[in-house]
């Protein structure tokens, strides 16, 4: 059963990022139904041309409890990363704000860049506190060092995302994607497998990154989603007190 496979899906969007269709009143229902035990919502940073106004941001820790329609609802980001040095659309003071968030690099935002400064960039993104998820990251435009970098993510507690969706919308990074799923495995990366779904259709839908992570002979116990246990293992090493909030509402 696919919705077995992942215990949390941690990359989702609404319709406030435009090319996506349900709320997030919707997107927690479906996700309770499915049986997961946990979803975030992480719509697109305010630089995408189909991002929320920055109001949203703003407001959405106030408006919307923690736990929603019988499960909790990491209110959290995708990020977008700007530059090599690492500067993002929000600031640090706004990404402290969210239960979770994403740094991902965008083509309409950030034009191909080499290796060397792809490295710098993902280096200056592991030093960022506020950062949990290193998204959608083996496009081959912005290919960098996967042995190095893995490293560096594990030491300092950055999850590496599978993301299930690129293999549809980016299938030119789907070889790229494997090399990192095998560098992670070598360095004891975790890693996140998500469905970046954009409706209640496509929330927990992981089971191509799955087939791959069999092919390879993945460490099931670096899938930080896989099990309620492990989730909260590695969020407890997190700059946001997001395993505080789930602990003793997971179920
Ligand atoms: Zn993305
Ligand atoms: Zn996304």
């Amino acid at each position: 059963m696919e919705e077995k496979m992942i215990v949390a899906d941690l990359h989702t969007h609404t319709l406030v990022s435009n090319h996506a269709y349900n709320t997030i009143t919707e997107m927690a229902q479906q996700a309770a139904k499915l049986g997961l035990s946990a979803i975030a919502i992480t719509d697109h940073g305010v630089a995408m041309p189909d991002a929320p106004h920055p109001w949203y941001f703003g407001n959405i820790t106030k408006e919307f409890p923690f736990v929603m329609e019988g499960i909790p609802v990491l209110r959290g980001v995708e990020a977008n990363v700007l530059d090599i040095d690492g500067k993002m659309d929000f600031s640090n003071e706004e990404l402290k704000a969210f239960d979770w968030v994403i740094a991902s690099i965008h083509s309409p935002l950030l034009a191909p860049i080499t290796r060397l400064q792809a490295n710098r960039l993902w280096s200056n993104i592991a030093e960022n506190p506020w950062v949990d998820l290193i998204g959608h990251s083996e496009l081959p435009q912005y290919e960098y060092d996967y042995d190095e970098l893995t490293k560096l993510f594990a030491r300092n507690h950055k999850i590496v995302e599978l993301n299930a969706n690129s293999c549809v919308v980016r299938p030119s990074g789907t070889e790229n994607m494997k090399r990192l799923a095998k560098a992670c495995a070598k360095n004891g990366t975790p890693v996140a497998v998500n469905s970046d779904a954009h409706s209640i259709y496509r929330i927990a839908q992981v089971e191509n990154i799955f087939k791959m992570l069999e092919e390879i002979d993945f460490p099931q116990e670096l899938i930080v989603n896989s099990t309620n246990e492990r989730l909260l293992t590695e969020l407890k090493k997190h700059s946001h007190p997001t395993a505080e909030k789930l602990e003793g509402v997971l179920k």
